[in-house]
């Protein structure tokens, strides 16, 4: 993250802080502290005031901290209790209004913070979460980079997917092409559904013999500096009938309408429906039970959401999947996603949007 970002980023969160009457916001969620300082532990917290940063932590990051961080905040390493340190400096600051983060913080570090300190607390929520929402230039090269990874990966382990595998024995080899690859973490477990699995849309990978004849849902996903893609394709074990033909299509098309058709300014409610209409126009409207997509950045899930309960505009510069699915009962599913950058021109596919249905030579 460039120097130069870091302080955009923390110029838009002091805009906000004024905006919402605050004097200062304690950040808990690590995903929002690495956005603003780059810091990529796994525990501190964060005071953002309008003149700079405070990071706290503990003394595992004693080096990694102030390297990471830079000048982007002050680096503080408590050896000894957080909490307490944290609330010294609070009151160093003497913040009137002290904004926490509602969603993120439980009911008694709230109690415990509130206890020791004379400050007016309030909670807000997605202060930074909504600020986040608007990728810049290295954030989307970062998203376009583990998507290529992913796509990679999958492509190396299709053509090695043979009758008498498992479900988890795919996964594995997936698992291990992405990591090969460079991908930082598996953002989420890998699905790798078949059968009457896939018309489990959130189906845990299981010891299941896949079987001819079947399709195969594989959802995966890929984190390069510690931004996420998200995928799913489906194929099929062997050739295709009839139904499985027309079903895959069905979802195909409104995948592809929906992800030239989706862009900023328009509501989530509005996206979700471009594929929705199609899919019920096609008689599968019940079939198709879950949101359009969501946004994707540091977190696999973040906002904004593309749902038929979605009020928001979607604004310039969020990136976001679009997984349209049909869901049948005993039969199997079809589920296909891809992620896209909402530019101010237009929607722009930063994952392969190569959704031609494979018959695996299985
Ligand atoms: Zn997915
Ligand atoms: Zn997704």
């Amino acid at each position: 993250m460039s120097e130069s970002a870091r302080a955009a980023r923390h110029a838009a969160v002091a805009a906000s802080l004024e905006r919402e009457g605050l004097a200062a916001l304690l950040v808990s969620h690590l995903p929002n502290i690495r956005w603003l300082t780059g810091f990529t532990g796994s525990a501190g917290v964060l005071l953002v005031g309008p003149g700079g940063m405070t990071l706290i932590t503990d003394f595992r990051y004693a080096s990694q901290a102030p390297q990471e961080v830079g000048h982007a905040a002050d680096v503080i390493i408590e050896r000894v209790n957080v909490p307490e340190r944290l609330r010294r400096v609070i009151e160093g600051m003497a913040p009137e209004r002290l904004g926490i983060e509602a969603h993120i913080l439980t009911v008694r570090e709230a109690e415990r913070l509130s206890a020791g300190l004379k400050n007016r607390i309030l909670p807000t929520s997605d202060l930074v979460e909504r600020l986040r929402q608007v990728k810049d230039e290295s954030e989307v090269a970062a998203i376009r980079a583990a998507a290529a990874l992913a796509h990679e990966a999958l492509a190396a382990v299709l053509p090695t997917v043979v009758l008498g595998d498992r479900e988890i024995d795919i996964a594995s080899r997936l698992e291990s092409a992405l990591r090969i690859r460079g991908s930082e973490w598996h953002p989420f477990p890998t699905i790798v559904a078949s059968g009457p699995r896939a018309a489990m849309p959130h189906a845990r990978t299981s010891t299941r013999d896949i079987r001819r004849g079947e399709f195969l849902l594989i959802d995966f996903g890929a984190q390069v500096d510690g931004y996420c893609a998200d995928i799913t394709r489906t194929v099929a074990l062997g050739p295709a009938d009839d139904r499985q033909r027309s079903v895959y299509r069905i979802v195909q098309e409104a995948q592809l309408a929906a992800r030239q058709g989706v862009h900023a300014g328009m509501t989530g409610r509005e996206a979700d429906a471009i594929a929705r209409d199609q899919i019920v126009a096609r008689g599968y409207g019940e079939a198709f039970g879950h949101s359009l997509g969501h946004g994707l950045g540091l977190e696999v899930h973040e906002g904004p959401r593309l749902a038929a309960t979605a009020d928001a505009v979607l604004p310039v510069g969020a990136v976001v999947t679009i997984e349209p699915g049909i869901y049948l009962p005993g039969w199997g599913g079809v589920r296909l996603e891809d992620d896209v950058w909402l530019g101010a021109d237009g929607p722009v596919l930063l994952s392969d949007g190569r959704t031609d249905l494979i018959e695996l030579d299985a």
